[in-house]
């Protein structure tokens, strides 16, 4: 099985604090997470809809409702890790690159302005909590 992720969902898991859009997608992402963090497998970087919106009412047929801002986040995260789409990388070689580019560095408000989880994310955005 190939894990498709967008960039900015290295982001969100490392936050995800069981909060969400439908209690499907919650489900679905704590199952993610608990298969990417125990397999750490190869995870290849895409700007479509992925493992983690698999389940999100907000892809319909296939495309993000919130395309164009979803976009500009992967977009922030690839530039921040020197990524690209299409990459191909280790669960955990990413969730640390995301750690120390951006989390460590407190860049989140940025990578993610107008994120409406941004308010959570950022009470959490303290290096000790993850
Ligand atoms: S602010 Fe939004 S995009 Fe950024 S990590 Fe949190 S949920 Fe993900
Ligand atoms: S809001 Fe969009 S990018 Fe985020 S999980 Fe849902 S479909 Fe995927």
């Amino acid at each position: 099985m190939k894990y498709y992720l967008r960039p900015h969902h290295s982001l969100c898991i490392q936050f995800f604090c069981g909060n969400g859009y439908s209690p499907e997608f919650i489900k679905n992402m704590q199952n993610t997470i608990n298969t990417l963090d125990k397999y750490d497998p190869l995870v290849y970087l895409t700007d479509k809809c992925d493992i983690i919106c698999s389940t999100c009412p907000n892809n319909q047929n296939g495309k993000c409702i919130s395309d164009e801002k979803v976009k500009r986040f992967d977009d922030n995260v690839l530039k921040a890790t020197s990524l690209s789409t299409g990459s191909e990388i280790q669960w955990k070689t990413l969730r640390e690159l995301a750690k120390k580019e951006i989390i460590l560095k407190t860049m989140l408000p940025e990578i993610c302005r107008d994120c409406q989880w941004l308010n959570i994310c950022t009470k959490r955005n303290r290096a000790d909590d993850l």
